[in-house]
This record gives structure tokens, C-alpha cells and sequence, in this order.
């Protein structure tokens, strides 16, 4: 079984989609591993997607990350990662095939309802940027 993570974005949880979201991956043959419910401040949002530090989106990307309250979800099975990312659809939903996530619920290439981990080694650092061992099942 492999983990990945999940973030129900600030616009997502705002319109009420963190329950829709949580059953997508649970019809999928997901088990929920971990989960939290916090506001990121800028400093956890800029450490998360350090990564993307240097690209032209990163302030309006931490901006949007800390405007509300956030869904954070660990999820197990055999390739989670990349199912995950299945079922999450392109970036950029106008790019989204049908049916996935970020089609239904994503409103623009930022506000775009949720993240996932993109590879094994991202989601065992994603896991533990926001988990303890002790919280993780
Ligand atoms: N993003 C953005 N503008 C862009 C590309 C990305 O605002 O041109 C945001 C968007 O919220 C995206 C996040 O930055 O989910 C991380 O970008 P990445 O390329 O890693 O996309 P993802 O892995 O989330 O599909
Ligand atoms: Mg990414």
C-alpha cells in the first residue's frame, strides 16, 4: 500500500465540496489514512510548495493557500499517487477530462479544489510536512 496526499483547497471547502471530494477517492478504492482540518499560515503554505518558489505564481498561489481553511488528507492504496492524480484531473480545469475532480468542482488553473501528491517521493515528504507517524493509520 502506498500513501499519498490530498489538500482540499480553500475554495473547494468554501462551496461546501469537501464531502463530495472525500467520497470520489472513497468509491475509488481509497482508505483514509490521516486527515486535518487547519488555516495554513504563510510560512507552512510556502514550505509545502517550495518547489514552485521561483515560478511567477508562487505569491498568488500562497495568498489563495492561507485565505481559508484547508482539508489535509493522508489516503492509502496500491498506486495511490498516481490513481490519485487520475482521478484529479489536468491543472488547469478547462484541460480536465470529464468526470474528474477538478472538472466538477474546480473554478480556474489556481483555484482548482485540491492537490495531490505528483510523484512517491513528493508524497512521502507532503506526508510528513503535515503528519506525525502517531497520526497517520
Ligand atoms: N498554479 C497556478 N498557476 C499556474 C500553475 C499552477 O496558480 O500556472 C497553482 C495551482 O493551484 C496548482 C499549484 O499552483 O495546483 C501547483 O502547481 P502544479 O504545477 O504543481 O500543479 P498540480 O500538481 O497541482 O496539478
Ligand atoms: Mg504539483
Amino acid at each position: 500500500m502506498e500513501r499519498t496526499l490530498i489538500i482540499v483547497k480553500p475554495d473547494a471547502v468554501g462551496k461546501n465540496f469537501s464531502g463530495d471530494i472525500i467520497k470520489r477517492f472513497e468509491n475509488n478504492g481509497f482508505k483514509l489514512s490521516g486527515a486535518k482540518f487547519i488555516k495554513m499560515d504563510k510560512k507552512k503554505a510556502e514550505g509545502f510548495y517550495y518547489v514552485h518558489k521561483e515560478r511567477p505564481f508562487f505569491g498568488s498561489l500562497v495568498d489563495f493557500m492561507t485565505s481559508g481553511p484547508v482539508f489535509v488528507i493522508s489516503l492509502k492504496k496500491d498506486n495511490a499517487v498516481k490513481d490519485a492524480r487520475k482521478l484529479i484531473g489536468a491543472t488547469n480545469p478547462s484541460n480536465a477530462e470529464a468526470g474528474t475532480i477538478r472538472k466538477d468542482f474546480a473554478e480556474s488553473i489556481e483555484r482548482n479544489a485540491i492537490h495531490g501528491s505528483d510523484s512517491t517521493e513528493s508524497a512521502q515528504f507532503e506526508v510528513g510536512y503535515f503528519f506525525k507517524a502517531e497520526e497517520l493509520l
